[in-house]
């Protein structure tokens, strides 16, 4: 080999490592911005895909916020309930007060019902929501005879029902025993009104009565009237008689003879009337009573415990 061939075989060998040093930094240069690019483009996805996280976290963050307030407003609903119930007595408590010292003209009628439920009771609750009329009902523990079919259970639904229909339930003794005893003491008196609050407590899940009527009217109870008023008060139970009636209670021989005792005894600016729910005259004629009162300028409510018209 000659000098020239052994120079250019040396030039050679410079030029292939000069060619490999070439080919693999080229080589690793590509990979390594491929391989850049590709990270690039992963960072590009993996922000994105945390930017859409971000949003779901702060969608389902007011979702939650909504939820939130929902439980809330639902856990309040009861007591939202309540204050708008007295908040509507406190108004009618100052028409009231405003009726009786002579600055307003307006008239109340109290429209009550006694010792329901019976079997007669939805047909008197469906004509009070046909004429959006709501009112009292003093109840008693029914004895099975005037349910629908002779059972308790058909008529203790009723007392949901009254509630669900923005009726007041009020305590009429859970005897009204006149005649078998509930007159005897103060105390026979006072445990049948208890018996009935735990009643209606029990099948009202927790609704509380304060208003009483005495079986027959407070007169009826004769001596025993005052101590018995008296133990009232203690227990904070306010009670009521009525002034004006169509005389259901006793005996009546006609529509007409009903519709005049009823005319005759509305002659008040704040009347507490007294029908039964077990009557069939007082069922037929409801609708004519309503619309008598309303004719005559009566506004109707159901009564509360802070009403003028309840003896406390
Ligand atoms: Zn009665």
């Amino acid at each position: 080999m000659g000098k020239r061939s052994r120079k250019s075989k040396g030039f050679f060998l410079i030029y292939l490592i000069l060619l490999l040093i070439i080919g693999t930094s080229t080589w690793f240069g590509y990979n390594y911005n491929k391989e850049t690019i590709n990270n690039k483009n992963e960072v590009i996805k993996l922000s994105k895909e945390i930017q859409d996280i971000d949003k779901e976290i702060k969608e389902k963050d007011s979702d939650i916020k909504k939820l939130d307030k929902d439980i809330s407003y639902y856990q309040n609903i009861d007591q939202t309930l309540k204050e708008t119930k007295n908040n509507f007595y406190k108004e009618i408590k100052i028409l009231e007060d405003n009726i009786l010292s002579g600055k307003s003209n307006r008239k109340i009628a109290y429209l009550t019902f006694d010792d329901g439920p019976y079997y007669n009771t939805y047909k008197v609750l469906d004509i009070l929501d046909k004429y959006n009329v709501k009112a009292t009902f003093f109840t008693t523990n029914t004895n099975g005879e005037n349910c629908f079919d002779k059972k308790e259970e058909n008529c203790w639904v009723l007392y949901k029902e009254y509630i669900k229909r923005g009726h007041t339930i009020a305590n009429h003794t859970y005897t009204h025993g006149i005649r078998r005893g509930l007159y005897k003491s103060k105390d026979s008196f006072i445990d049948a009104v208890i018996k009935q609050e735990e009643l209606v407590k029990k099948l009202t899940d927790g609704y509380v009565t304060n208003i009483v009527r005495f079986p027959g009217g407070s007169s009826t109870a004769g001596k025993l009237k005052t101590p018995i008023i008296e133990e009232l008060r203690k227990r904070n139970y306010g009670w009521v008689d009525w002034t004006a009636q169509d005389g259901d209670g006793g005996k009546l021989s006609s529509k007409e003879q009903a519709m005049s005792n009823f005319k005759n005894s509305i002659n008040g600016k704040i009347e507490v009337i007294l029908f039964h729910d077990y009557n069939g005259y007082t069922t037929t004629l409801l609708p004519e009573f309503i619309n008598y009162l309303k004719n005559n300028g009566y506004e109707m409510y159901p009564l509360f415990y802070e009403s003028n018209m309840i003896n406390k």
